[in-house]
């Protein structure tokens, strides 16, 4: 009996969740869930968005199912899924993009893995307001330094990328990548412009990657170029590892590259714990309506299973998603080649489709 946190999250996130949760379970797999309040309805209830018996649960259980989470202006949390990544250390964001058949895109036989950094980087929230004191002798300070001009009516946000944390992805990428049978790990960065912060990306995953030499090819690529070479050439690439900010840009297009965020799972990944959530949000104008693409989190699912050691159970749900997928009968309305199609189906139809193939 495996124990893990489920969190509904907010918006579409219940409707997903319960439809992942459904499938999970259909596969046999024992599993006691044990169902935790963040976002919305936690604030509304416990005044807190991450109440602190949330990270306690994930903790005790090492593991979490996820829905996503609204982030409301101004109640001082940047991002109650950033908070959640820090407070666990989930320090490697897993995003497969693997193509459907059945689900429309311009691409066929994508099978992509962004290896995201998740700790650091410009979404490490250090951030100076523009015109605050603080800000302003910031700017001061590194104008001594660099001797280099800044506007004093700028904002600031702080690009940390450390040895630590580069060495620490770069590693998971290229263990990922053995684990998983991938021939090639490509580090993505922007070091001939940013010496000191990709550039040290750069340096630490050339070493890296000395370890593995014979075992997985390893090549670099530069941001702007990769995402014209992922446009037009996808098939060249393998297991992508990149910091915090290109990683979030390039897994959206990755998705992209199969048919859309519906349909793309991923996997925050730390030493201690891993939590498993859609690449997408909370879309809130369909929350309630039974109606948004459950297979991103689903998917999810697959590879929270995966995780757990439950490959056959994992094996036997992506099978019966790929069924539903190829079918092209019971599937949601963003799956038809007519968003208008009057045979689509719901959520939670297409969620009893998947089952029905796994019994
Ligand atoms: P979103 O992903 O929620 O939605 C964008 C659009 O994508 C939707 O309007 C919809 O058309 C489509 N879409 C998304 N998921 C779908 C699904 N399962 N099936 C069919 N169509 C789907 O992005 P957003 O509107 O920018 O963000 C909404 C909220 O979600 C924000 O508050 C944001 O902070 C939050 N968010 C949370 C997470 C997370 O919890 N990890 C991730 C991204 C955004």
């Amino acid at each position: 009996m495996h124990k893990i946190t489920l969190i509904p999250g907010d918006g579409i996130g219940p409707e997903v969740a319960d439809a992942a949760r459904r499938c999970i379970d259909a596969t046999g797999v024992k599993i006691e869930w044990e169902e935790a309040i963040a976002g919305q309805l936690a604030l509304e209830k416990q005044g807190s968005l991450l109440p602190d018996s949330v990270i306690a649960s994930i903790k005790k259980n090492k593991v979490a199912l996820k829905g996503p989470i609204v982030t409301p202006i101004g109640t001082g949390f940047r991002s109650v899924n950033v908070a959640i990544r820090h407070a666990l250390d989930l320090f490697a964001c897993v995003r497969p993009a693997k193509s459907y058949a059945g689900v429309r895109s311009n691409y066929r036989d994508i099978d992509l893995v962004i290896v995201r950094e998740n700790s650091e980087d410009l979404y490490a929230g250090i951030e100076f307001e523009e015109g605050k004191s603080e800000t302003i002798n910031l700017i001061e300070q590194i104008e001594k330094y660099s001797k280099k001009k800044i506007r004093p009516d700028s904002g600031i946000s702080i690009k940390p990328i450390s040895k630590t944390a580069s060495e620490r992805i770069v590693r998971f990428a290229f263990e990922y990548a053995l684990k998983n049978n991938r021939k090639k790990v490509t580090a993505i960065q922007k070091a001939n412009i940013m010496k000191f912060t990709d550039g040290l990306f750069l340096k630490v995953a050339r070493e890296v990657a000395k370890e593995y030499e014979g075992k997985v090819v390893f090549e670099e690529g530069l941001v702007d170029n990769m995402s014209m070479q992922l446009v037009q050439k996808p098939h060249n690439y393998d297991v992508l590892v990149l910091p915090n900010l290109y990683g979030d840009i390039l897994s959206d297009l990755c998705a992209g590259l199969i048919g859309g965020l519906g349909i793309a799972p991923g996997a925050n990944i730390g030493e201690e714990a891993a939590v498993f959530e859609a690449v997408h949000g909370s879309a809130p104008k369909y929350t309630g309506q039974n109606k948004v693409n459950p297979t991103a989190m689903i998917l999810s699912g697959v590879l929270m299973l995966r995780h757990i050691k439950e490959e056959k159970a994992a094996d036997k749900l992506e099978a019966a998603v790929k069924a539903v997928l190829a079918e092209g009968k019971s599937v949601t309305y963003d799956l038809k080649p007519d968003r208008n199609d009057p045979t689509s189906v719901g959520t939670r139809e297409m969620a009893d489709a998947i089952i029905a193939k796994l019994t």
